[in-house]
Formats: C-alpha cells, structure tokens, sequence
C-alpha cells in the first residue's frame, strides 16, 4: 500500500467564509498516482470545519446562516471569556474536520452535487488543507 500526503493552504476572507477545495483535493489524487483506495481530507484547525454538498451561491448562505443559528456568534458562552470564538470552535467540533472519501480507478467517489467545502467560522485566515491518500 502507498501512502500520500499533500498539503494545501488557502486565504478566507470574512469571520465566516466558505472555499471549495474539490480541485485541489483532486489535484493530490492525481499526483499521488493512487488509483484506488481512500482519500481523507482534513483541516486541521479547531474552528473550521469540512462540507460535503453543493456549491451554490444561495446554498453557501444558507450553510452560513443555518451555522450561526446553530451556533450563534454572541452566545452565553465560558470560552468567550478568555477568547471570542467559541461558536466557532463549538460548529467545528459538532460539524468535523475530516472527511473520507472511496477512490476507485482514480476517482474520488461523491455524488454529482456533492463538493468539498471548507468552512471557516473565524477568520479571515490562512487555513491549512491536508490530503492523505491511501491504497495502491
Ligand atoms: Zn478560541
């Protein structure tokens, strides 16, 4: 079995913003030379979090908004009194950092509609990308 790893970094702009990341992830798969195995994709950061599902432009407010109902900005909450994110950390925690996907014959598997989205809630930022593939 291989094992390949590549890392990414891209630039959000806003507290919260969303950035597909389907091409870079791809990208990796590709220069991986793996044909089929796993693909797990991962932010490793404690206030960001991983989509799956459709980039639209009304989809990606209604993420956003539907996040800061979940997980409003200006909550009752103990972390914001050492810190000013705790919706952030709470939305990356309930939500998660990593993502696997099946490759087969060297395509990630996932539904037409189906897109990498990250998702920062505290940014603007440089967040990292990290894409391991697995199998041969
Ligand atoms: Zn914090």
């Amino acid at each position: 079995m291989k094992v390949f790893v590549k890392e990414y970094t891209v630039t959000t702009s806003g507290r919260e913003d969303i950035v597909n990341i389907t091409r870079l992830v791809e990208e990796a798969v590709r220069e991986s030379g793996i044909r089929n195995g796993l693909v797990l994709v991962y932010v490793p950061h404690a206030t960001a979090l991983l989509i799956v599902n459709e980039d639209e432009p009304g989809l990606r407010k209604d993420y956003i908004s539907k996040l800061l109902q979940l997980f409003p900005r200006y909550g009752d909450y103990l972390h914001n009194r050492i810190d000013d994110n705790a919706n952030a950390h709470l939305a990356s925690a309930f939500v998660g950092s990593a993502r696997i996907f099946p490759l087969v014959d060297g395509r990630i598997v996932r539904g037409t509609w189906q897109e990498i989205l990250l998702v920062d809630m505290d940014g603007p930022r440089t967040r990292r990308i990290v894409v391991e593939v697995l199998g041969e």
